[in-house]
């Protein structure tokens, strides 16, 4: 394919994530988008919960049990933008919108921090009676951390919540993130009619449908007919607009881009409210994938020859396909599947005969990729987060960090005669990331020290030993709190230091895991030759 072609693809993809405390909504959001990129006729396939029909994204048993969604997959649809009024005329060809999944629970943060290194754009999503949440926060500090740009997007105005601009000096004063709203509400929070566009003055109006299950039809209105049909609410809405406006909160893309302002949008995915207006705001602004630099400083251009970076590797999440996935982001050229690529860590070739696009259950064959595009590639037993793949010239990216892990267990098999099957079972797990794996001399090799950033990874590890290897383990909590990064000088002083303990992780760092802040510090103190560094710290 010439280059032309490909940087034809790239300029209509759109590749992000939705950055959400559990319960915003990010299922309801997700569904109202494919209802409205039309991939299904009628919304409740994907969304609800606790008893209700199960989510197309939700897939371990685990997930269902709880109710959050532990692994990530990656929805691609076609959008048609419609502009403004809802009939500017259609594009020669449709944009292409990647949406990756990132898991609802805090304790999979480094997931998450994995899945946003493969997109472009975030949306956040805040609940409008809720504002800022912890989670939310978290996920945002890795968003500026990577310099990602962030659309932000207020959640169920079809309840009672906070007013626009309390909700827009929450998310300044506290982020220092200053939201530019692209609309402005008619109507407050539990009596949502519709969006004032800030760019056209118009009225687009809203009309419910049954239980929001299909798309709410919009009427655009000129401002006089608007004050007619809404009065005072329209009032409000025009006097908040031109507040904004004289405050210098209106979009401006260098800023959106530098990370420094929000396009701002009022939804409710439920009612299916605003979820155009969305689409038409990742397809006007948000950035199209760019090229990426390799560890030796070399550019890749996204026209250049095929690469891809790994971010996620998965087993196991589903009984009918057991088999061994890694997700890749293309960074430059086609993807054809069948091409065989080489493996930038081992040097080795992969075949992708078994490329794969997935969202949830749902799987089909993918053809042909272009720079933006997931693509899981199966049985993909060599690959790890982070690794990349390429055609010749080589390139190799930069790693993705690993997170401080705050939590540290002892992991033991209790079924006698499984020890080869336990030790395959730790392998496969800790490539795939799903923990961090520690040994030393003295626990020996039939229990390794597990180290998570939150403790329901060490239950995904028991699960899984047990349904993908069949093999009974426990785990047994540790009085250690925090690890330093250390080396061969200085373990033996630290080995005899009351509450530390010296490992070496599989990759080959050695850490020291302390039981508290204080013996650290009390360490630190009385040892201050001893090398002991910070690891990456969960944003
Ligand atoms: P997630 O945990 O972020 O994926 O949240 P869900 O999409 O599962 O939504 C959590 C709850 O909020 C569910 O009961 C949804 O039906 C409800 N919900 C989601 N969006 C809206 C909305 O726009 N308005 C209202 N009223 N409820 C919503």
């Amino acid at each position: 394919m010439s280059s032309e072609s490909i940087a034809r693809e790239v300029k209509r993809r759109r590749t992000f994530a939705i950055i959400s405390h559990p319960d915003a909504g990010k299922s309801t959001m997700t569904e109202a988008l494919a209802l409205h990129a039309r991939m299904i006729s009628e919304a409740g396939a994907v969304h609800g919960k606790g008893g209700r029909r199960s989510t197309v994204s939700d897939w371990m048993e685990m997930e269902k049990a709880r109710g959050i969604s532990v692994s990530s997959t990656a929805l691609q649809f076609n959008y048609t933008p419609t502009g403004p009024d809802g009939e500017s005329p259609a594009p020669d060809e449709p944009n292409v919108i990647n949406l990756v999944d990132t898991p609802g629970h805090s304790d999979f943060s480094e997931d998450t921090y994995r899945v946003l290194t493969a997109v472009d754009a975030a949306v956040m999503l805040i609940d409008a009676a809720k504002g800022l949440e912890p989670q939310t926060l978290k996920l945002f500090q890795v968003c500026r951390h990577r310099g990602i740009p962030v659309i932000t997007v207020i959640n169920k105005w079809d309840r009672p919540g906070q007013s626009p601009l309390e909700l827009i000096d929450e998310i300044t004063e506290r982020i220092g993130l200053i939201p530019t709203p692209l609309y402005v509400p008619v109507g407050i929070a539990g009596d949502y009619r519709g969006l004032l566009d800030r760019r056209t003055g118009k009225f687009i109006k809203f009309t419910r449908t049954a239980g929001g299950s299909t798309i709410a039809p919009e009427e655009i209105l000129s401002p006089e007919a608007a004050l007619e049909s809404e009065g005072d609410a329209w009032t409000a809405a025009v006097e908040e607009s031109e507040l904004l406006g004289e405050m210098g909160q209106d979009h401006d893309q260098e800023m959106f881009l530098a990370g420094q302002t929000s396009p701002m949008i009022f939804t409710s995915a439920m009612l299916n409210f605003g979820v155009r207006q969305l689409l038409e705001a990742l397809v006007e602004y948000a950035p199209a994938p760019a090229g990426r630099t390799g560890i030796d400083g070399t550019e890749r251009a996204v026209t250049d020859p095929f690469s891809a970076v790994v971010f996620k590797v998965q087993a196991g999440m589903d009984s009918s396909h057991r088999d061994r996935l890694a997700y890749m982001r293309i960074v430059s050229g086609e993807f054809e599947r069948g091409m065989v690529v080489t493996h930038a860590q081992t040097g080795k070739p992969f075949a992708t005969k078994y490329a794969q696009a997935v969202f949830g259950r749902d799987r089909s064959t993918v053809d042909t990729a272009y720079p933006g595009d997931v693509v899981g590639l199966v049985n993909a037993m060599a690959l790890a987060p982070g690794d990349t793949l390429f055609i010749d010239p080589k390139i190799q990216y930069p790693p993705i960090p690993s997170f401080a892990p705050e939590h540290f267990s002892a992991l033991r098999v209790t079924t006698a005669d499984k020890y080869k099957q336990f030790r395959k079972a730790i392998d496969q797990l800790d490539a795939e990331g799903v923990v961090q794996v520690l040994r030393n001399d003295l626990r020996g090799d039939a229990s390794p020290v597990l180290a998570a950033v939150g403790p329901m990874q060490f239950e995904v590890v028991t699960a899984r030993m047990k349904a993908e290897f069949n093999v009974d383990t426990v785990i047994e909590p540790l009085g250690f709190s925090l690890a330093r990064r250390t080396d061969e000088a200085s373990a033996p002083e630290l080995t005899k230091q009351r509450g530390v303990e010296v490992f070496t992780r599989s990759d080959g760092a050695i850490l020291a895991l302390f039981s508290d802040k204080w013996r650290l510090q009390f360490i630190e103190k009385e040892f201050p030759s001893l090398e002991l560094a910070p690891l990456v710290a969960a944003a």
